[in-house]
């Protein structure tokens, strides 16, 4: 994939406030990806960069290789999506989606086709006369894509396009934008402040917190090996126990309180690592309550169960392991005979030290 659009060190000031601070990016031609961080961190302003809303206050934005100091978003290759669908209640679909093409010298027949291909790229084929106050939440968010789409930018900016939505129509839409973008072929900047929507959709993701990038990596990665505890904080859930690097090398040595010592290669740890203090985390689900009978294949620790959340699917246990100083949440897939522990139930725990990250 050729790179597309390059931010190079920029800044953004509100009068004093400090929205965007040195920002590095590189996002490629095709590429599905996700600006993703809390409230306030600073995705909104930065889609609105590189789409031209606002100015830089340091640094520069490079759309195909040409500077965008100067050009105004409307002669930006680049085309928005917002929150609320800002789409006309009085008018048609055809009408709405129409209104993208106001300022271009097609004719009527020209426009009509382009009005009924982008109608079908997203799904509304066959809706062109219906009035678009009668449509439903979903339908209104395909005729805001259709509406940018028509101008076949390079790349289409996504606001929270799938907030609006109730749980099952967003978990539709998303597939149905990942469907659309294969399909089409741009590229799609999509902003988001819900992590699960983040990892499903995208290529890659950009974690942002207080207008600075925390890690920038592709779904797994990012999940797997988060590089910092704010981001493994930010995406899923983690536990963290007090660990001491005891040894750099090839492998890292560990004595992990509660766990004991173990290894785990380089990977594992942060460049440049250094015997002393230090702290783990291990993801929920790679952690496991040992059953009668069950034996771990790596290691193993007594515990006892503290807090039990029943989900259907899955159980959540919180556990207390002697001598690590919080619970440890585990989650367990509810497999056919398998009982549900109690609150205050003595068992065992099997951990995995591949699934460890130091931090
Ligand atoms: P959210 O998910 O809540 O939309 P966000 O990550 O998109 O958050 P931004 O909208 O980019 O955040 O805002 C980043 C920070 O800049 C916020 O603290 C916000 O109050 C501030 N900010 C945004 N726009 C302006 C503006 N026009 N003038 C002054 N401050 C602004």
């Amino acid at each position: 994939m050729t790179d597309l659009i390059k931010l190079r060190g920029v800044q953004k000031y509100y009068g004093d406030y400090h929205a965007l601070r040195d920002i590095n990016l590189t996002i490629r031609a095709g590429e599905f990806f996700s600006l993703l961080g809390p409230s306030g961190c600073g995705k909104t302003t930065l889609l609105r960069v590189i789409a031209g809303f606002e100015g830089v206050s340091n640094g520069s934005v490079m759309i195909s290789d040409k500077d965008m100091k100067d050009v105004p978003p409307n002669q930006r290759p680049t085309n928005m999506v917002f929150q609320s669908y800002a789409i006309f209640p009085h008018l048609t679909v055809a009408e709405n989606v129409a209104f993208g093409l106001r300022k271009s010298k097609m004719s009527k027949a020209e426009k009509a086709d382009a009005v009924a291909e982008a109608l079908k790229m997203v799904g509304l084929d066959g809706y062109g006369k219906r009035a678009a106050h009668a449509l439903s939440g979903g339908q209104r968010q395909r005729v805001a894509l259709a509406r940018a789409l028509i101008l076949k930018p390079k790349v289409l900016l996504l606001d929270e396009p799938l907030s609006a939505l109730d749980k099952k129509m967003r978990e539709h839409m998303q597939v149905e934008l990942i469907r659309l973008q294969r399909a089409v072929g741009i590229t799609f900047i999509l902003v988001t402040h819900d992590q699960e929507e983040a990892l499903v959709m995208s290529d890659r993701i950009a974690v942002m917190f207080a207008g600075e990038i925390g890690q920038m990596d592709d779904p797994e990665t990012l999940y797997r090996r988060p590089k910092s505890r704010r981001v493994a904080e930010f995406i899923g859930k983690m536990n963290f126990l007090p660990a001491t690097v005891t040894s750099v090398g090839e492998s890292i040595g560990l004595d992990i309180a509660g766990f004991g010592q173990t290894d785990v290669p380089q990977d594992q740890a942060p460049e440049g690592a250094k015997p002393g203090e230090a702290a783990i985390g291990i993801r929920p689900e790679t952690l496991a309550i040992l059953f009668e009978g069950e034996t771990a294949s790596r290691h193993e620790a007594p515990a006892t169960v503290d807090e039990v959340v029943y989900y259907g699917d899955m159980t959540y246990y919180d556990v207390r392991v002697k001598d690590v100083p919080e619970p440890l949440t585990i989650a367990m897939k509810n497999l056919i005979g398998r009982p549900v522990l109690e609150v205050g139930a003595q068992t065992r725990i099997a951990w995995d030290e591949r699934a460890i990250v130091v931090f």
